[in-house]
């Protein structure tokens, strides 16, 4: 899916004043491209990929998912959406939960992997059964990559997916993220504040400003991948992205 976002601007008010979250963004977003989103706290990434996923309206401005508006291209559930938090049903085991997400979200037009390939996919064929209470963080969010699978979206929008887990875990994970990318090859939209993440992942990194957000550099990251953090070209890349962020926060 391409992405195309044109002039997007948007303010929220509050009891306690205006506050302009998003000013005149512009991007171009290519099909199946992996770009990451760095910026400071505050600075409105998560009101962008809202924007995108149709949970907010813009107030100025423009996108077009393959040309749909955000509520067609929700509508027809080819916007996948993940968060810190996956907030699994706690009454329903893992395989029940991506079993739901696929019945109420049926997809007549399209193919959706079965569960029992998606539990393989993410590693949890072990757990099918089990309670989201009983499995640790790394568990719940690789449950909430297979119910983002389940619905055969074509964006992936993720909010900072795997910040609250720990290092190792973190570090698995988007590797496995990036596999699940070249098999699928999704267009992906990853905020993080991780800059050597970005330099790992991303074929793109879109640096914003401070608030109210506006894209303050865009950097391709042209190295091939799997991608080494010791090799000669990445701790540049890394080091030119640390100043474009300092300068914004
Ligand atoms: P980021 O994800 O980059 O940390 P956000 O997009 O969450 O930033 O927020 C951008 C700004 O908009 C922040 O100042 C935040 O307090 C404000 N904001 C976000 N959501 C709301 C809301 N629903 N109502 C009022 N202000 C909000
Ligand atoms: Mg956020």
């Amino acid at each position: 899916m391409t992405i195309t976002i044109e002039g997007l601007s948007h303010t929220f008010t509050t009891p306690t004043g205006r506050v302009p979250a998003l000013r005149d963004v512009s991007l171009q977003i290519r099909q199946a491209e992996f770009v990451a989103i760095l910026g400071p706290s505050g600075c409105g990434k998560s009101t962008l990929l809202r924007l995108l996923a149709n949970l907010l309206r813009p107030m100025a401005g423009h996108i077009a998912l393959d040309g749909l508006t955000p509520a067609q291209a929700a509508a027809t559930k080819r916007i996948g959406w993940m968060a810190q938090h996956p907030a699994l049903l706690p009454w329903y085991t893992v395989r029940d939960n991506i079993a739901l997400a696929q019945r109420i979200n049926p997809q007549p037009q399209r193919a959706v992997p079965a569960v029992d390939d998606l539990l393989a996919l993410v590693g949890l064929s072990d757990f099918a059964s089990a309670y989201p209470f009983t499995l640790s963080g790394g568990m719940q969010q690789r449950a909430g990559l297979a119910r983002t699978l389940a619905l055969g979206a074509d964006v992936w929008l993720m909010d900072e997916p795997f910040a609250a887990l720990d290092e190792l875990t973190r570090e698995s994970l988007t590797l496995e993220l990036l596999r699940l990318w070249q098999t699928f090859r999704p267009t992906v939209l990853w905020v993080t504040h991780h800059i050597q993440e970005t330099v790992r992942l991303a074929d793109r990194v879109v640096v914003m400003s401070r608030r109210p957000g506006h894209v303050h550099t865009e950097k391709a990251i042209g190295l091939p991948r799997p991608r080494d953090d010791t090799a000669p070209d990445f701790q540049p890349l890394v080091r030119e992205l640390r100043v474009a962020l300092a300068a914004q926060s």
